[in-house]
């Protein structure tokens, strides 16, 4: 029977660009990207994505669904994972996703996953690059009432479970768990392939359906947020530079090691 496996994709501001070009609107709560900068996918979840395709070419017989929540430009992101290989695509866009927090996020997509109905595996990528938060996936596990692994490395599927090998601080382990399931992907498990233009040419011609909260049969109570966003600041930093006077290296070395001792450091 065909392995049905779901990625779950997310479209942030491009991570390859510097931090500092990034402003933060303290009013309005957001951080605004630099202007004419082009949305891209999570880096984790373009990762995601090729464990799927790694799956798809070992077992010969996978359907891979691209799903994606969040503004109309993220049928880009979705794009991008149907031509390195994804089947088919799933845009989640409304106005009531606009100010979602994690729980609203995987409310959203764990009710689209269930909607298809035929799911064997989903995979997220261990945390979005943007808000870093790292719960979507685990979350949508509880959703579905299916086993979580996380933090993956490598993730292989055969015979009714997937195989994962876990990222640990100092070691790997390997779990199995029966499917349906739900993994979180590491950047250890390598690069996400590059499509070639054939692919990307390909990709414009898969069907990707646009699903809103009536489509999912959500209301304004299921997608209310259980966290407030108190503030959100860039943290001042006070960093005052004292130069050591000297005529030679030697000097100077004595003068900071005097600084250091008066002030009872050393
Ligand atoms: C209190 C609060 C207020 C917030 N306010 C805003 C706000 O005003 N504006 C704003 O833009 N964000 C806001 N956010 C962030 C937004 O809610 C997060 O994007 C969401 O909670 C998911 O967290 P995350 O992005 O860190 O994803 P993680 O939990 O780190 O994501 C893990 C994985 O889940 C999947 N995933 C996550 N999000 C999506 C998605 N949208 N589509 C597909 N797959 C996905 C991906 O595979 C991803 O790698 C807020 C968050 C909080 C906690």
């Amino acid at each position: 029977m065909t392995l049905h496996i779901v990625v779950c994709v997310k479209q942030v501001p491009d991570w390859d660009i510097p931090p500092s070009s990034f402003k933060v609107d303290e009013a309005a709560k957001k951080v605004v990207p630099p202007a004419g900068v082009a949305p891209v996918p999570s880096q984790f979840d373009a990762i995601a994505v090729e464990a799927a395709m790694r799956i798809k070419d070992a077992t010969g017989d996978a359907r891979v669904t691209i799903m994606s929540l969040g503004a109309a430009t993220a049928r880009d992101v979705i794009k991008h994972g149907l031509a390195m290989g994804g089947d088919e695509g799933v845009l989640l866009v409304d106005d009531a996703f606009n100010s979602l927090d994690s729980n609203g996020t995987a409310t959203v997509l764990s009710t689209a996953i269930k909607k298809l109905g035929d799911v064997d595996l989903v995979l997220t990528g261990r945390q979005a690059v943007d808000w870093d938060l790292g719960v979507t996936g685990t979350l949508i596990a509880e959703m579905v009432g299916a086993p979580v692994i996380t933090f993956a490395k490598a993730v292989t599927v055969a015979d009714g479970k997937v195989t994962v090998q876990r990222v640990l601080p100092d070691a790997f382990e390997t779990v199995e768990a029966p499917l349906p399931a739900v993994v979180t992907v590491s950047n250890e498990l390598g690069e996400p392939r590059y499509p070639k233009l054939q692919q990307i040419m390909a990709a414009a011609k898969k069907q990707v359906n646009t699903w809103g909260a009536g489509d999912l049969g959500l209301d304004a109570g299921a997608l209310a947020p259980k966290l407030t966003l108190e503030r959100l600041f860039v943290p001042v930093t006070d960093t005052k530079v004292e130069i050591m006077e000297g005529d030679t290296p030697e000097d100077q070395a004595t003068a900071l090691a005097k600084k250091l001792h008066d002030a009872k450091l050393i």
